[in-house]
């Protein structure tokens, strides 16, 4: 497969084994399958992907790159009633963005409904299927109890003619919906309820995204899957751990069916602190409008974190270092954040912006002028070169970085107190204005010409280096500050008790020219206050994530 998208640079090598990979290992030493590893990633086109599903992504690619094999894109369309194509494209859009190609081969399970059919007769034909006249509330009933066995079907035992006839006319559309379905003979007394002669077959008149009105009979997923797995020659179908009870059934089918057998294998799901991710919740969230959209930055899905300023790359390292196990677990979303800052820090523009503005004027510096400081782009990139930004007599600073009487250990400015302007120069605070109400909205200093770019020739020291910008050459734009969608502790079924009002709060801020124009998804760090991405709004910023994780701090001391 190509694998070119995916650099070498994260050091796939370094990373830590994990029992599937083991497997994948031993099988490939014992000659199974030739050799061969091809996986597969199979998404319902039922929503937006989310950070969930990039863990099943990198783990069914990262496993065919690693070992030279390949991976499918496989939409499970079995499901008329719920999929839709524009699910399909934004996921196609998201696997992409995350950096996996699955060359040629982007499946539909919709594309094998004629196989299935067809090993649905055979099945039919040797026996081990039968039509059945109960309905969805009777099939639960005959189910039987995790202690008691179910009891078997009075249509059990129809001959294979006429189960062959009246399969026939199911899907010529002589039953209404739900009147019957075509089940497996396996056994009702299965210690395991998906063996209870599952359904392999619904009446469902509904419109299909790919077959259109072809088809009023579908498969179920338990029968296409495993079936559609083996028709594209996958060597191990990796799912999540609900699927572990549907493995013997998974077997049943491939083997009864004379065909190539897949091996499955479950792993954990992803969960996350403070965080959805059930598709159903996060359609009600779109729905119900709580939120802007499937992009909209404060979603766990692939797109909402996209737009919010995520990398792939970040993503990805993520997926690869949370593990793969047999339970599963609960992840600290603090540990995603960190490997985001982690990338964030290495390709992210460092620019000034201000976010709560507090006008300063130099009395001492000439009116008219404006001098271009060099500014360095990334200090961890050299490649990333330098610009200017104007420096005149009226900045703005950031309101809490001026305090009129400081407390002990505050080092930014006050009256008499002389700090850094990042690039600029070093300034003392003389004195303040203050509006009627008292507080203050314009402090007074003077700066000393020998110290341009920020250095004293005579090698004096201050403690504190504080950004800025310039009050005429600033950009007016809106930044957009996130918080949790849900609060903590409240039940997420309840959407509008659980939902955070202030997960969003925008801010008219001022930001240095530089970023005029600033391509959506350009991300930058703007200096001391965080990391930020352009948005696909003009003159739009959304905080991608705080510089440091000040909330780990928070926790340690309230808790300590
Ligand atoms: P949801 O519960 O959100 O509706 P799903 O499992 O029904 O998710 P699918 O589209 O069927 O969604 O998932 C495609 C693949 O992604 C499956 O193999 C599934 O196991 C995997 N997957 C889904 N959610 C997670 C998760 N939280 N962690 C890891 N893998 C996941
Ligand atoms: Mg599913």
């Amino acid at each position: 497969m190509s694998s070119e998208s995916v650099s070498n640079a994260e050091n796939e090598s370094a990373r830590p084994s994990h029992f599937i990979r083991d497997i994948v290992i031993q099988d490939i030493q014992n000659g199974k399958n030739g050799g061969r590893v091809h996986t597969r990633f199979p998404p319902e086109p039922n929503g937006y992907l989310h950070i969930g599903h990039a863990k099943s992504i990198c783990l069914n690619f990262g496993l065919a790159q690693e070992f030279g094999g390949k991976c499918n894109l496989r939409f499970d369309d079995t499901n008329p009633s719920k999929e839709e194509t524009e699910y399909v494209d934004s996921i196609i859009e998201d696997v992409r963005w995350l950096g996996f190609d699955w060359d040629d081969r982007m499946f539909y399970a919709s594309d094998y409904f004629d196989q299935l059919y067809a090993w649905a007769i055979q099945l039919i034909k040797a026996g081990k299927a039968y039509v059945c006249d109960l309905n969805a509330e009777q099939v639960r009933e005959y189910r039987g109890t995790p202690q008691e066995p179910g009891k078997e079907s009075p249509y059990r035992n129809r001959s294979v003619e006429e189960n062959l006839d009246l399969f026939e006319r199911m899907r010529a559309g002589e039953f209404p919906d739900g009147s019957r379905t075509l089940r497996t003979k396996i056994d009702m007394a299965s210690p395991n309820f998906n063996m209870r002669d599952p359904v392999m077959y619904r009446i469902l008149r509904a419109e299909h995204h790919r077959t259109g009105n072809k088809w009023c009979v579908y498969p179920m997923y338990d029968y296409a899957h495993g079936e559609s797995d083996s028709i594209e020659g996958i060597t191990h179908s990796i799912c999540t751990l609900e699927f572990e009870d549907h493995r013997p059934l998974y077997d049943w089918y491939v083997e009864n069916l004379g065909i190539h057998a897949p091996q499955q294998i479950e792993f954990d799901r992803l969960n996350l602190t403070n965080t959805v991710l059930s598709k159903r919740k996060l359609l009600a969230l779109v729905r119900e409008k709580y939120v802007s959209g499937w992009d909209d930055p404060r979603m766990p899905t692939i797109c909402g974190f996209r737009r919010r300023g995520y990398t792939p790359e970040a993503i990805r390292t993520f997926c690869a270092n949370i593990g793969v196990s047999k339970t599963n677990g609960l992840i600290e979303f603090g540990l995603l954040e960190h490997y985001l800052r982690e990338d964030l820090n290495k390709r992210a523009l460092r620019v000034m912006a201000v976010l709560d503005p507090l006008k300063v004027v130099i009395d001492n510096y000439p009116d008219d002028l404006v001098e271009h400081m060099d500014a360095v782009n990334n200090p961890e990139d050299e490649t990333a070169g330098s610009r200017t930004v104007p420096f005149s007599k009226v900045l703005y600073i950031e309101k809490d970085d001026f305090r009129e009487d400081p407390p002990k250990q505050y080092f930014r400015l006050s009256p008499g107190r002389e700090v850094r302007l990042r690039y600029g120069y070093l300034v003392t605070c003389t004195g303040v204005v203050k509006n009627d109400a008292g507080e203050v909205v314009e402090v007074h200093c003077t700066y000393d010409p020998a110290t341009r770019g920020g250095n004293a020739p005579d090698g004096r020291k201050v403690k504190s280096t504080m950004h800025w910008v310039s009050a005429a050459h600033a950009l007016d734009c809106e930044v957009r500050l996130y918080d949790t969608l849900f609060l903590e502790g409240k039940d997420t079924d309840d959407l509008a008790s659980a939902f955070n009002p202030n997960s969003l709060q925008k801010k008219a801020a001022k930001i240095e020219p530089s970023v005029k124009g600033a391509a959506p998804l350009t991300k930058y760090q703007f200096e001391r206050v965080g990391y930020f991405c352009a948005d696909k709004e003009p003159g739009v910023f959304n905080r991608t994530v705080a510089l440091r994780d000040t909330w780990a701090k928070v926790e340690k001391k309230t808790t300590s």
